[in-house]
């Protein structure tokens, strides 16, 4: 599988890790997204360039607390990446999450996070970082980098990478070829420091 698709699409069974990490230290977990619409609209939803199709795909809260809500994606990183030292996301993914404008995290079933604020400032104005990181093509990147907000971003990003389906078509690249960037795992922190286990609730 291509890099575009490693942290994209997944494994049910490397993924299934993520939500019972949150449990475990006292966080509730429900289903947000995709699992949440209909066949039929999810069908529908394929067919255009909505950002609906890439919402995070749960929702974590601190139980019995105020109304505070944060989403969850989950992404595959130990099998089929291991050996590998950099992530790769769709420059859609982001964007879903932040038109969402609630605190969206990505978990790796290696349970180390990464914000999707985080992400999406980084990779537009921190020089330094945007140097580390390796997008589909320069023309995909510069798009991402100076859209002036999400919507417009999405807009003006093909539905495919021109130069990521040319090395499909030559046999050198796989994966839908949707627009997207790798960054080094080591932006990612640790899943205590940003979900700190919850003390027991009092009985
Ligand atoms: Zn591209």
């Amino acid at each position: 599988m291509s890099g575009a698709g490693r942290m994209a699409l997944g494994d049910k069974h490397d993924r299934e890790s993520v939500v019972p990490a949150l449990k475990a230290r006292g966080y509730e977990v429900q289903e947000f997204g995709q699992a949440l619409l209909t066949d039929e609209v999810r069908a529908r939803l394929r067919t255009r360039t909505s950002l609906i199709r890439w919402l995070p795909d749960h929702a974590v809260m601190v139980p019995a607390s105020d109304a505070r809500l944060g989403l969850i994606d989950s992404k595959t990183c130990t099998r089929q990446n291991n050996g590998t030292t950099n992530h790769a996301l769709e420059f859609r993914s982001i964007l879903g999450a932040q038109v969402t404008r609630v605190p969206t995290w990505y978990v790796c079933s290696d349970l180390r996070v990464i914000s999707s604020s985080y992400l999406f400032t980084a990779l537009r104005f921190v020089e330094q970082l945007i140097q580390q990181a390796w997008p589909c093509c320069d023309s995909c990147m510069t798009i991402f980098r100076t859209g002036s907000n999400e919507l417009q971003i999405a807009d003006d990003l093909p539905e495919h990478c021109p130069d990521h389906m040319e090395r499909k078509r030559f046999g050198i690249a796989r994966g839908s070829g949707t627009p997207f960037v790798r960054f080094p795992k080591t932006w990612c922190q640790d899943m205590n420091s940003v979900f700190p286990a919850l003390p027991a609730p009092v009985r």
